[in-house]
């Protein structure tokens, strides 16, 4: 109830307008050196499920919000650009804001959420009580999509996959984070962040769940994120609070561990207004390039190395459909 409270105070906040004495025209800055892992409790107060339509009082440029918290004692709002999807953080006293309007569902954004949520994914028997891969797995028919899940492993991070990355020019990645692997990487997560802030290494944050359970020995209806017990908003949110509390963004797509979930998690993607992210290639299964704008998945988390070794031997062939894009372009 408490957090609800604040929440409303932060809605109600995050209406009133500039205030005085906060520099608007400086970009939100979080305090986040590399080398040391802040804990996601340095985000509070977090606003998971809204919507609003926010102007800024000077330019009148406009944005959604889709999440409120407070960082080091400032009210913050994560925006969403409702066309190029882009997020980024912004100071809730610098826009004003009401609830989204029926026009927001007429932007690129929205029409995505709406789309991919009701996507169902891979055919199954009638009596699966699951989806599998259900979600965004193209964007058009050019080039590829290059996904890496770092999934909790007791490996370190491939930085050899990631660095070969590195070598055409800004090849876009989109690496998806659970907080499991943050929390036994610290020095692998500092060296990519420190690959992305110096501009060698261009990633895209999605969000892989919290905990990412798994247990081989259970059918899919009642593993991953459909294991009995889960909280599924700390799943979603503390991820995010991970991400921002550690100077990043997080995007607005969501892979679901093992890529398995059921309607109930369709629904809760679009409550969160996430764009769940599937795979056209999970090149260690499929043992194949993907068709052209096809979404690649591999594991950079050093759990299943034939996938990298199988995209090194194509790329090296040319059999990966180029160039490689920004993950924003596929919805
Ligand atoms: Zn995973």
């Amino acid at each position: 109830m408490k957090r609800f409270l604040t929440a409303l105070a932060i809605a109600a906040f995050s209406c009133s307008g500039a205030r005085a004495g906060v520099d608007c025209a400086a970009p939100v800055d979080i305090a986040a050196p590399l080398g040391e892992v802040k804990p996601l409790e340095r985000v509070t107060d977090y606003r998971l499920k809204m919507l609003e339509s926010c102007t800024r009082d000077a330019s009148k440029t406009s944005a959604l919000a889709i999440r409120a918290m407070v960082v080091d004692g400032e009210e913050l709002l994560l925006m969403v650009d409702p066309e190029s999807l882009q997020t980024r953080l912004e100071r809730a006293a610098c826009w004003t804001c009401r609830e989204a309007g029926p026009e927001a569902k007429d932007t690129r954004y929205l029409k995505a959420v709406e789309a991919f949520a009701a996507s169902k994914g891979k055919k199954l028997p009638k009596n699966a009580n699951y989806l599998e891969n259900a979600g965004l797995t193209h964007g058009g028919d050019k080039g590829a999509f290059v996904t890496g899940d770092l999934c909790p492993s007791r490996k370190p991070l491939d930085r050899a996959f990631l660095q070969k990355l590195e070598t055409q020019k800004h090849a876009p990645v989109s690496l998806s984070v659970t907080g499991a692997w943050v929390r036994h990487h610290h020095e692998d997560f500092t060296w990519l962040r420190r690959e992305k802030a110096e501009g060698r290494l261009n990633i895209l944050w999605v969000n892989h769940s919290f905990t990412h359970p798994f247990r081989p020995s259970l059918p899919y209806g009642e593993n991953f994120l459909l294991t009995p017990g889960l909280d599924p908003e700390d799943e979603i949110a503390d991820v995010e609070r991970l991400l921002i509390a550690n100077g990043e963004t997080p995007s607005v797509f969501f892979r679901y561990p093992g890529l398995i979930s059921d309607t109930a998690w369709a629904s809760r993607l679009r409550e969160a207004h996430l764009i769940p992210l599937g795979a056209d290639s999970w090149l260690a299964l499929t043992g194949k390039a993907p068709s052209p704008g096809g979404v690649i998945l591999v594991h950079p988390n050093g759990n299943e190395p034939a996938g990298l070794a199988l995209f090194d031997r194509l790329n090296q062939l040319g059999a990966l459909p180029k160039p490689f894009r920004p993950l924003m372009e596929a919805p």
